[in-house]
């Protein structure tokens, strides 16, 4: 049995009072663990639970007044964190949550013609030239969407990473 309570903390769900909630744990949590390793920029830190050896990531919430908030990640060695640190739930949230928008309020039909993109076969959007895959990657690189969130993706977070234009799929 351990002593710590790292199992009474599940993954936040992505909802703004979730992240909100979790921010106000974290000041109970945060002192109970152990800094492995911090990114340069000291925007995310990789911690352990001494008493049942979790990993936890600590992340800056932006738009919750860059409050920090500590979450559960799986286990991982601090030279490949320090490479690729895990997806931020925030991220995923307010990423989630403006493209929900968007798809909302633009009504995407496809056509019978197919993607301009190379390797594509999937059916392009009425009216255009790309599938909506395509469509909304050219639009993230020309910074008109907000772009994926960045890191290494682990469960239970999901989320469509989808390549760029210009790679394969
Ligand atoms: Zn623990
Ligand atoms: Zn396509």
């Amino acid at each position: 049995m351990t002593l710590c309570k790292c199992e009474h903390y599940p993954a936040p769900l992505l909802l703004r009072r979730a992240i909100t909630q979790r921010i106000r744990q974290t000041r109970t949590i945060r002192p109970t663990l152990t800094v492995l390793s911090s990114q340069a920029d000291e925007l995310l830190t990789l911690l352990q639970c001494p008493a049942c050896a979790s990993f936890w990531q600590e992340s800056l919430a932006w738009s919750w007044g860059g409050k920090r908030y500590v979450y559960r990640v799986p286990p991982i060695s601090e030279e490949e964190w320090l490479v690729e640190p895990y997806v931020q739930p925030h991220e995923l949230l307010v990423y989630g949550a403006s493209m929900a928008n968007y798809l909302e309020m633009n009504e995407f039909v496809e056509s019978s013609r197919q993607c301009r993109f190379e390797q594509c076969h999937d059916n392009a959007i009425d009216g255009l030239v790309l599938c909506l895959h395509h469509h909304l990657a050219s639009l993230r690189k020309l910074g008109l969407l907000p772009q994926l969130p960045v890191g290494r993706p682990f469960a239970p977070y999901q989320w469509e990473p989808s390549p760029e234009p210009g790679e394969n799929r």
